[in-house]
């Protein structure tokens, strides 16, 4: 059996592995655009940042120990076409050359493609998305060849946030721009808000309501230009407007497209064309609370969906389980993260939302180091279950596995009451005996019940 398996990132390699491991006599062979196959572009930030000093220590696992699992690269090699019914793979390498490959089954694991739309001079030297290892080492490259003073992002979703604290960090002045009320509108603006102050506390502007038109080169620099009467001078510019599921090579397959135009597929990542999975940001997303397919593309459920693709691609019938949108984010000091719904969403879905807000110490304040931590609850008021919640707080107050609480209560379906009896761990260095996601869950109720709810 010959899976072939079109991206080398997240969804590919898991899947790739993951068929290895259960059936070493499959041949796994892996198409990959470029030549970084198993490369964590999440950490791109933070390599960026200089934190992480060398952009080889963002493997995952390197090449020889990709080899040594058994799995074969053709790198710089790009997928042009599949022949479903004669199961042939279309490839080019970068020379130019084309040939073709027969494959058993097939899996798309290619991705998203940055939104770089509405904005005039794109194209300029200086202006780069931060979406593949050649981004990254472009940004580089332009902050190294002469000094550089300052940048402008934008977009203020996870990837503009932590593109701007690592640029600052990296000695830049930094501009942030967003088109909506309030920076990362994946959390309600009152957090929106809070984070907006932890970027100017670090000196980053922040101009939200505002919308970038045209970029121009001037003196070796460039104008970032919109409204309202927005001119900015910077040396560079990253684009960091969000993503769109790459689903040109899975259209020639002649699979249906789903949610937000991603690549529909079923619990076990099989599309509608036989012998053709996807997994991935190229592919719609189940959402457990909603119920139904939804696009939220993230590293976690591309590992999740392509580990399911390789079960399934060697016979076996595991189903992934959905996504709940659960995310976290830092931004210099503070981190904000999030699981399932906020009421809109919630309301949209046919819940009775309620979202009561909070403000508890991370742990006994007699410690030292206590700090506030904020959280949201939502939950639906007919039935008491757990809809979602929304935290910030410093990165030192465990924001991100303090949601990932609410997050394994919301997978299992959890009613809010239910969270008061969680047996969570305490000592006063760290938390308190009711732990302020149960707090949150007693203010809930206790706002349900004495009818103070919007
Ligand atoms: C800067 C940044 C920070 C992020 N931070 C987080 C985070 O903190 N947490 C989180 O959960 N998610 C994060 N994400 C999102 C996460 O990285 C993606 O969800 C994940 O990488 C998706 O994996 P994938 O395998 O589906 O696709 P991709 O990582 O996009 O990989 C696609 C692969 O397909 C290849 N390819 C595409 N088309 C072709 C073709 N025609 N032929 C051959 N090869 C092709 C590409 O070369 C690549 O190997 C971040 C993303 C970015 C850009």
């Amino acid at each position: 059996m010959h899976l072939v398996i079109v991206g080398g990132s997240d969804a590919g390699i898991s899947a790739g592995l993951r068929a290895k491991e259960l059936e070493p006599d499959v041949r796994v062979t892996l198409v990959v655009a470029d030549a970084f196959a198993n490369f964590s572009v999440c950490g791109l930030p933070f390599y960026l940042s200089g934190e992480v000093p060398d952009w080889r220590m963002l493997a995952h696992r390197t090449l020889p120990e990709l080899e040594a699992a058994g799995l074969e690269f053709l790198f710089d090699t790009t997928a042009e076409r599949v022949d479903a019914v004669g199961k042939r793979l279309h490839v080019r390498a970068r020379d130019g050359s084309a040939t073709e490959m027969a494959y058993d089954r097939l899996l798309i694991a290619t991705g998203a493609t940055p939104l770089m739309r509405h904005i005039r001079g794109l194209a300029l030297p200086g202006v780069f998305p931060l979406h593949t290892m050649a981004d990254s080492f472009g940004v580089d490259e332009h902050l190294r060849a002469q000094p550089r003073s300052s940048a402008v992002v934008i977009g203020a979703g996870y990837i503009g946030l932590e593109m701007a604290d690592a640029l600052t960090l990296r000695g830049l002045e930094v501009t942030v721009v967003e088109r909506a009320p309030s920076v990362l509108r994946s959390l309600d603006p009152e957090f929106g808000r809070l984070v907006q102050s932890e970027l100017e506390r670090h000196g980053v502007r922040v101009h939200t309501n505002a919308e970038v038109e045209a970029l121009e080169a001037q003196s070796g620099r460039l104008l970032v230009t919109g409204r309202p009467e927005l001119t900015i001078h910077a040396d560079l510019v990253i684009v960091a407007l969000g993503v769109r599921p790459a689903t040109e090579l899975a259209q020639t397959a002649g699979v249906e497209l789903g949610s937000a135009g991603a690549i529909r597929v079923d619990a076990q990542m099989q599309t509608t064309v036989p012998d053709i999975l996807a997994a991935g940001d190229c592919v719609e997303t189940w959402h457990r609370v909603l119920g139904t397919s939804s696009y939220i593309p993230l590293g976690t459920t591309a590992h999740k969906q392509g580990r399911v693709a390789g079960e399934t691609a060697v016979g076996r019938s595991t189903t992934f389980a959905g996504t709940l949108g659960t995310q976290v984010v830092k931004v210099f000091d503070l981190v904000a993260a999030r699981t399932g719904l906020r009421d809109a969403d919630a309301l949209a879905a046919g819940f009775s939302p309620h979202t009561s807000a909070f403000t508890f110490w991370d742990h006994k304040q007699y410690y030292p180091d206590a700090r506030q931590l904020h959280v949201r609850v939502t939950g639906d008021r007919r039935t008491g279950r757990l809809l979602g919640a929304q935290m910030v707080g410093s990165k030192h107050s465990e924001v991100g596995k303090r949601i990932d609480i609410f997050a394994s209560a919301l997978f299992h379906g959890s009613r809010i009451d239910e969270l008061e009896q969680l047996d969570l761990s305490y000592t006063p260095p760290f938390s308190s005996p009711w732990d302020p996601v149960q707090m949150g869950a007693q203010g809930w109720l206790r706002d349900v019940a004495t009818g103070q709810i919007s």
